[in-house]
């Protein structure tokens, strides 16, 4: 059996061994100014835990435990700060108890206890969020919090063949998914980099970025209809293509992040698997001409499914190029036809912009009827530019090992129209590179890339990586995502593309928001959620009700 790692990435065993840690210390080590030393995580029963402030009552004893393995995996998401704080044995704010509903029943009786003690309730997908989404750090006004893990409500339980859907729950992670609708010919094709312990409701959730550059790229295209187990009743929504009727229901819980209800189930928009695909590499002199490049392409209707701009230190970082050049991974792909006129007409339109076509990358391939095609995993597409591919998918492990190594090594994004681009691009990286200079990580270096492109904008990515100076890792970081926040918001981008607001981007979203806005989704929240049990600290908060009891 894989375990999950209860401190970083993925499963235990299959990060980066001690002596690839080593090799990428002695790589990047001299550069960064690390020390050297290796953190290992230390073992669970020497981690310093707060005891259980609720016991577990006899209504979820069967599928609800306070044990401490259970608790201390369920504390964080995967962020930079969750991972530190791990290594270091610190867990702010554990669950008092995680429980595995195994269906619905099981799930309204959690909500119905939570509600009637004033206990507060975390919805727990995959626990990938990188936004404090998943810590239950909801104040004292809360005697408690449940975690509810949807890992068992993990089935496709329908398939319309004829509408090209499916009904899923909403705690299947992304392989399974896969593979559950694989033998039905289809995919959803939603990949996001988090894809193997990532769940469909989390996805929904927090509005997934996934696996098209261009195009339907948020999950919120592909949610067809929903079922939402909210404290005051459940809410499903009617299955339709697409509705005038009025503000969409769907539009409400998708983006919820677990303050609104549980999803239970959800209709999803199903691709047949791709047999043609086509793309490659192309490379810039500057990241100014890629980005033109990527307009270009947004503006052109040829609708790429992969279309992601590194920067020239980003294409060295990855291994996709040797730092002196910016570098476009181009992929186009289709369960169809044929893709040489699309990828014909793109390779024009990067050349007009002084695109030089990697042509060794560049091919166009085809899966007979029949056989497994698409198959090759998130980002599949991207055949052409296998270094960047593989580099993505090991991505969090090698993370997991810079911090292991003492280095600060974290993401941010956000989304702006093509006209403020250049500024926000240069406001931010300079304000990064002066934070870290402030926080004594003068050494440190930010990249940029792009993940989305639309035809009225973008999806820059940071990544920050840095020596970290032990005991105050957070207060470092802290320190270069307000700079890094400021400068977004003050250049007109979004706090969040698609890592959603959690708990770290509130003060930022706060701003962002209308208030009107913000006080219809509080009165939302009141009809719903009454006793604001809900994820507290999350999206919007509410004053608190007087509750029927006084805690359990
Ligand atoms: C290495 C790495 C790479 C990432 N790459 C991407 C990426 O490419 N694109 C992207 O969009 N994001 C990415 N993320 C962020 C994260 O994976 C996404 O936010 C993802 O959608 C979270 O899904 P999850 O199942 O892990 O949710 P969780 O982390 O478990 O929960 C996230 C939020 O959703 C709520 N929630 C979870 N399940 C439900 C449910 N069934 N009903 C109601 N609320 C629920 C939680 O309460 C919480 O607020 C990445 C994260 C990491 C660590």
């Amino acid at each position: 059996m894989r375990r999950r790692s209860w401190w970083g990435w993925g499963y235990d065993g299959e990060g980066l061994t001690d002596a690839q840690i080593d090799a990428l210390g002695a790589a990047l080590g001299e550069r960064l100014g690390l020390d050297g030393r290796r953190r290992d995580p230390p073992p669970i029963d020497t981690i310093d835990l707060a005891p259980p402030r609720i016991s577990v009552p006899a209504t979820l004893r069967p599928f609800t435990s306070d044990d401490r393995r259970e608790r201390v995996s369920h504390a964080y998401g995967k962020s930079y700060r969750d991972v530190v704080r791990a290594l270091q044995g610190r867990i702010d704010h554990p669950p008092d108890l995680v429980a595995r509903p195994r269906d619905e029943g099981e799930l309204s009786s959690v909500l119905d206890w939570c509600a009637e003690h004033g206990v507060a309730v975390i919805p727990f997908g995959g626990g990938s969020s990188v936004v404090g989404g998943v810590e239950p750090d909801v104040g004292e006004a809360y005697p408690g919090a449940v975690t509810v893990d949807m890992g068992a409500l993990d089935a496709v339980l329908e398939v319309d063949r004829l509408s090209q859907t499916g009904r899923v729950q909403g705690g299947v992670l992304g392989p399974a998914l896969e593979d559950q609708l694989r033998p039905h010919g289809f995919t959803l094709r939603h990949f996001p980099q988090s894809f193997e312990c990532s769940s469909l409701g989390g996805w929904i959730a927090t509005r997934a970025g996934g696996h098209f550059a261009t195009g339907p790229t948020h999950i919120d295209d592909l949610v067809e209809s929903l079922r939402v187990l909210t404290p005051a009743g459940v809410v499903e929504t009617r299955r339709l293509p697409s509705s005038g009727a009025g503000p969409s229901p769907d539009r409400l819980f998708v983006g919820s992040e677990g303050t609104l209800g549980v999803i239970t189930e959800a209709w999803m928009r199903l691709r047949r698997r791709p047999r043609w695909r086509a793309g490659g590499a192309v490379r810039f002199v500057s990241f100014e001409d890629g980005a033109e490049a990527v307009r270009s392409l947004g503006q052109s209707g040829l609708s790429p499914s992969n279309c992601r701009l590194l920067d020239p230190v980003e294409a060295l970082v990855n291994g996709a190029g040797d730092g002196s050049s910016a570098v476009l991974v181009v992929g186009f792909e289709s369960a169809d036809h044929p893709l040489d006129a699309w990828a014909a007409r793109a390779r024009e339109l990067v050349s007009d912009h002084g695109g030089e076509v990697d042509e060794a990358s560049w091919r166009a391939r085809h899966t007979p009827a029949g056989r497994a095609g698409g198959d090759t995993g998130p980002e599949g597409d991207a055949d052409a530019a296998e270094a960047w591919r593989s580099s993505f998918l090991r991505g969090p492990y090698i993370r997991d090992g810079l911090v292991r190594l003492g280095a600060m090594c974290e993401t941010f994004e956000t989304a702006c129209t093509w006209d403020r681009l250049g500024v926000l691009h240069d406001a931010v990286t300079s304000a990064v590179r002066a934070a870290l200079v402030d926080v004594g990580a003068s050494r440190g270096f930010v990249t940029c890339r792009f993940t989305h492109a639309y035809p009225d904008g973008v999806a820059p990515y940071f990544t920050v990586v840095a020596p970290a100076r032990p005991g105050t890792e957070l207060e470092q970081w802290d320190g270069v995502k307000t700079a890094a926040s400021e400068a977004v918001l003050a250049h007109g981008g979004t706090i969040t593309h698609h890592h959603a607001v959690g708990r770290d981007h509130r003060p930022w979203y706060d701003r962002q928001r209308p208030d009107l806005f913000a006080a219809a989704l509080r009165e939302t929240k009141a009809v719903l959620d009454p006793a604001a049990i809900c994820n507290p600290g999350v999206l919007v908060d509410v004053a608190r009700r007087p509750l029927g009891s006084q805690g359990p």
